[in-house]
């Protein structure tokens, strides 16, 4: 009798919610063409770095494998095929790179091949070049039958769209994960039923952006908040939101220059769940000016209380970044008034760091003491921490 042991992967996943999502997605294609999955890289036969870029930290916890690597290397242990994929790949591949691929690969010779997040649809073909699959699981491979591999039973995240075209000055997105491309509606709708259909009931849409999607280039740049032009996405929303058997939506992230009225009325749908993430960035006008973001801090509070009028139990989460290059201890404090005005249930507060290639580390010199940023670090979380109470 043929005993057959099926190859095996292990995908680790930093940074964010489109980072899962693309780690489900790999894990699909990888279990479309027999793999099983493995948590522990070491027994694998193929193993997956979804990198992120958007702090340095991130990026030296994906390099720091390489000291593993080197471990098995030196034991004469099996090492597993390695595949660099995510953020730190898109930094260096495709039409808006940081910096050179040869500067990454220099630095993880421990890596097999590097997909960015636009390729990971080419892995069979690397998989077959590198002899790990054969040609008939390869003719067998069929892209529209991949789903993602979820963890959870009951709730997804969904990709809508890929990349950014907002370049914002601190942010590496635009570069790793390219240009904005939305999927079409019917993919996102298809996706959501075939999950139905499996038991999911909780679907989380995900984009750098999600207010943009389904806009042209153009008419993006010409969506102004509080506005009354109307959004594909919102329309999205209402047409999730009529399928029957969807519990719950929710989505991820939004951005304050670009919610108009039709949104916020979208919002009213009993399955739209209760949390909106929104980074504001920082609480003063000449700081987000410098962060190229396209709203003010009023903006951003008109909005706040619009949407609260229309979702009264609707909870908030944001993004902040303090020490952005010249920011005085008075721009300091109007981020720390905002977190007076408006009530934060999450916030995710960072102290900035020059990525390299971003217009920001070209255009500004980091001046803002370490010391310092760690300071006002600690009284803002104290104040968000306070206003839990
Ligand atoms: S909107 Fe700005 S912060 Fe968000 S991903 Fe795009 S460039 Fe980065």
């Amino acid at each position: 009798m043929n005993s057959y042991t099926p190859q095996k992967y292990t995908i680790t996943t930093f940074g964010c919610q489109a980072n899962l999502a693309d780690s489900n997605t790999m894990a699909g294609i990888l279990e479309s063409l027999g793999f099983e999955k493995t948590d522990d890289f070491k027994e694998s036969d193929v193993y997956i770095v979804n990198t992120c870029s958007v702090r340095q930290k991130s990026e030296d916890k994906a390099y720091g494998l390489g000291r593993e690597i080197k471990i098995l290397k030196d034991e004469g242990k099996k090492v597993p095929f390695i595949v660099m994929a995510g953020c730190m790949v898109g930094s260096v591949t495709g039409e808006r790179q940081r910096y050179a691929l040869e500067e990454l690969q220099k630095k993880t010779p421990w890596v097999n091949a590097y997909i960015n997040p636009h390729q990971i649809f080419n892995l069979p073909q690397i998989l077959f070049e590198n002899k790990l699959i054969n040609d008939w699981a390869k003719s067998k491979f069929d892209p529209n039958q991949v789903y993602g591999s979820q963890s959870d039973n009951k709730h997804v995240f969904i990709n809508i769209s890929l990349g950014c075209d907002n370049f914002c000055s601190f942010c590496v997105v635009p570069y790793s994960r390219g240009a904005e491309i939305s999927r079409s509606k019917d993919e996102v709708i298809n996706e959501i039923n075939h999950y139905l259909l499996r038991g999911f009931k909780e679907f989380t849409l995900c984009a750098q952006n999600v207010n943009s999607w389904g806009l042209s280039m153009s008419d993006k740049f010409d969506i102004r908040t509080g506005s009354d032009q109307k959004l594909p996405f919102a329309d999205l929303l209402r047409e999730i939101h009529q399928i029957e058997n969807v519990e719950k939506i929710d989505f991820l992230s939004s951005n304050p220059f670009d919610f108009t009225n039709d949104l916020i009325d979208a919002l009213k749908l009993p399955k739209i769940s209760n949390y909106l993430h929104m980074a504001v960035q920082s609480g003063n006008d000449d700081i987000l000016k410098k962060m190229n973001r396209r709203h003010s801090v009023s903006d951003f509070i008109d909005l706040v209380n619009r949407v609260v009028e229309v979702k009264p139990q609707l909870e908030l989460g944001t993004d902040i970044i303090v020490g952005f290059p010249g920011e005085t201890e008075a721009q300091f404090l109007d981020t720390m008034k905002l977190f007076e005005k408006v009530a934060f249930k999450v916030a995710f507060i960072s102290i900035y760091s020059p990525r390299k290639g971003t217009p920001s580390a070209k255009l500004y010199k980091d001046d803002i003491p370490l010391e310092v940023k760690k300071e006002r670090h600690a009284r803002l979380t104290k104040v968000w921490k306070d206003s839990l109470k």
